[in-house]
């Protein structure tokens, strides 16, 4: 555990800390992760870090700090939700539904994001962000601003954006969170700070799991090898066993799928999408792809390990197999995305696993 009680990401913590204790902040910041290697929650100890009212900050306790801890109300209802991994989104404070975006604010925080069921961020969700980093904190020294997802700013959106960073408020930090900075628009990117989180290794995950968690060495080892170094994903595993069973109950169905014959494929395909209404059924094939992708690429990795220059032929055609059923994983994906009936999409896998292959 770091200075700022996470896991991993001591790099990105030293680095801010040390540009904080020397006066040397920026105004903008892009932290970059993929989902759940615990960004929010990073930009949530900077957000502390800089409004926090005790000298050894963030102290976590103060009434600042507790307003933005990961499991607040306010970081509740102003994290994104939507992510298959994650919970449902729980109703946002201000019920906007038209507006595309949702706004959170609490004591000087603010967070924006887009909303559910919209294609990005609208304009309008900026400028309302940036009218509020102009006013002057009225709870702390600073008003700090969190763009969650901001690869999802429309092009509009980012250039208003890009005008409150050329000339930002002197008591504003704006934080941009994002999965890759190649998602943010260049002119955005390099008015940011880039603080890049990279993966935990799994077995600090594991270790921190049984240490601070209580869980067995057994568990802790297989959510920390399911986590692929997402710390916050296997710290919310780690947490809710109900949800880690169902998680793993259905990456080995998706383990099995991927070698199953197609009358088992078929009977899965049945029960996994044979039910619900249209979009529960795509919210569930959107999961089930998830886990299949997982499956596959894993075996991508003991393939490739397994094919030298010398590689047996069986190495070979094994690395050849995976490699077409991932490209059919992406048809599949395509199909839904454009609204192909789910079940109809995924028998049509089961009797073709593989892209270019005939039925077996
Ligand atoms: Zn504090």
């Amino acid at each position: 555990m770091n200075p700022w009680g996470l896991l991993g990401h001591e790099r990105a913590v030293r680095a801010f800390q040390g540009a904080h204790r020397a006066g040397r902040l920026g105004h903008a910041y892009l932290i970059t992760g993929v989902s759940g290697s615990g960004r929010r929650t990073f930009a949530a100890r900077m957000a502390q870090a800089l409004r926090c009212s005790q000298p050894d900050r963030p102290c976590r306790t103060c009434r600042l700090c507790r307003a933005v801890e990961p499991d607040a109300p306010f970081w509740q209802a102003a994290v994104r939700r939507d992510h298959p991994d994650e919970v449902d989104d729980p109703k946002p404070p201000r019920d906007r539904r038209d507006a595309g975006f949702v706004h959170t604010a609490y004591l000087d925080v603010h967070v924006l994001r887009r909303r559910d069921g919209f294609r990005d961020i609208p304009i309008r969700g900026v400028r309302e962000l940036a009218a509020e980093t102009y006013l002057k904190p009225a709870h702390g020294p600073a008003r700090v601003a969190i763009i969650d997802a901001a690869e999802e700013l429309s092009i509009p959106a980012a250039n208003a954006l890009l005008k409150t960073l050329e000339e930002p408020a002197p008591h504003a930090v704006i934080i941009l969170i994002a999965q890759q900075a190649s998602g943010v628009l260049p002119t955005l990117r390099s008015r940011c700070h880039h603080l890049a989180l990279a993966p935990v290794p799994a077995a600090q995950i594991a270790s921190h799991l049984v240490t601070d968690l209580g869980l067995e060495a057994e568990a802790a080892e297989a959510i920390a090898a399911a986590s692929r170094g997402r710390a916050g994903w296997a710290i919310g595993m780690a947490r809710d066993e109900g949800r880690w069973r169902e998680f793993a109950e259905r990456q080995a169905k998706a383990d099995a799928f991927e070698r199953a014959p197609p009358a088992a494929r078929f009977m899965t395909v049945d029960e996994l999408l044979g039910r619900g209404r249209p979009l529960e059924q795509a919210a569930q094939a959107y999961l089930w792809l998830a886990h299949i992708n997982r499956a596959q690429a894993s075996e991508l990795r003991d393939a490739m390990r397994a094919t030298g220059s010398d590689a047996p032929t069986e190495a070979r055609a094994a690395l050849r197999s995976v490699v077409a059923r991932m490209l059919r994983a992406r048809e599949v994906q395509v199909h839904i995305q454009h609204n192909v009936t789910p079940k109809l999409v995924f028998e049509d896998l089961a009797l073709r696993p593989a892209a270019d292959s005939r039925p077996r």
